[in-house]
């Protein structure tokens, strides 16, 4: 694992050992990023990432980081500054939903844990990118890109109305900071997922909820993992340099 690196662009990926987060850190790679991706608790596949980036000649290290626990970002960030040098772009990927049920039989403790991995986590790691990136801080700029769902304006009733809000502060967090960031050369963008094909659907109880739910979709298939990274890694380029405070909808027409 390369811990040093002249990579003009660095990015920070966090949640990238499975799903959306790991083909946006290994898509990120292959357009010339040198990649951090943070992960909860699964070292091995974060490992897995690492060494396919890694033997594809790229530039990547895995950190264990929990999004919602603030010091925990602190370090990652460290870290990075340590390991690849001034963060330039940040993925706020790690997100997580729990057992599909009604709001009324929701308690405080589970939808605070949504809310502090999905919204607090993705604040305190745009707090962190905006005092490397801004030039009000000495920064030479950058891009981060959050990870919202269609689900912030769906609502997922019966499903997870708790999620669907945290997403809906995503969506309130892109708009408002990229407006606070826009003059200091950062532009904040979102992309909005539909039903992909990933394991979270399984801790929501319903692993087979891509293909149950599919032909709800007007495109009549779920969407993978690839075609989400496909839309950060453009919001993230220089492509995107006059687009900031925007969502770009990746859910087959949802
Ligand atoms: P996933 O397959 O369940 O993967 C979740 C990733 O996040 C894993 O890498 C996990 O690490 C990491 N993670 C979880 N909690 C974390 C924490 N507290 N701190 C750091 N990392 C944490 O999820 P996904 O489907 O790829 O979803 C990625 C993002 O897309 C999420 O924000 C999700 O809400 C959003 N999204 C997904 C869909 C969909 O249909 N899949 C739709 C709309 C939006 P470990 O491997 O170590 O556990």
């Amino acid at each position: 694992m390369p811990l040093t690196s002249t990579a003009s662009k660095v990015l920070i990926v966090t949640g990238a050992s499975r799903g959306i987060g790991a083909a946006i850190a290994r898509l990120a790679a292959q357009h010339g990023y040198a990649v951090c991706l943070s992960y909860l608790g699964n070292r091995v596949a974060a490992d897995e990432v690492v060494a396919s980036i890694v033997g594809n000649g790229g530039v990547a290290l895995a950190v264990q980081a929990d999004v919602a626990v603030e010091k925990d970002v602190v370090r990652l960030f460290a870290q990075v500054d340590a390991s690849l040098g001034r963060v330039t772009a940040l993925v706020n990927n790690a997100g997580i939903l729990e057992r599909q049920t009604r709001v009324e039989d929701m308690d405080a403790a589970r939808i605070s844990r949504i809310f502090a991995t999905n919204v607090i986590g993705s604040f305190i790691c745009a707090r962190e990118a905006v005092r490397r990136m801004s030039t009000a801080h000495g920064g030479t700029g950058g891009a981060i890109v959050n990870l919202s769902s269609r689900a912030s304006r769906l609502g997922s009733p019966g499903e997870y109305v708790d999620y669907a809000a945290s997403k809906a502060a995503i969506d309130t967090l892109t708009i408002g900071l990229a407006k606070e960031v826009a003059a200091e050369g950062i532009r904040v963008n979102a992309v909005s997922p539909g039903i992909i094909y990933t394991d979270i659907h399984a801790s929501g109880g319903d692993p087979d909820r891509v293909d149950r739910m599919k032909d709800l979709v007007p495109m009549k298939r779920g969407g993978t993992a690839e075609e989400v990274a496909r839309a950060v890694l453009w919001l993230l380029s220089d492509a995107a340099s006059y687009t900031t405070g925007a969502t770009i909808d990746v859910a087959g027409g949802r």
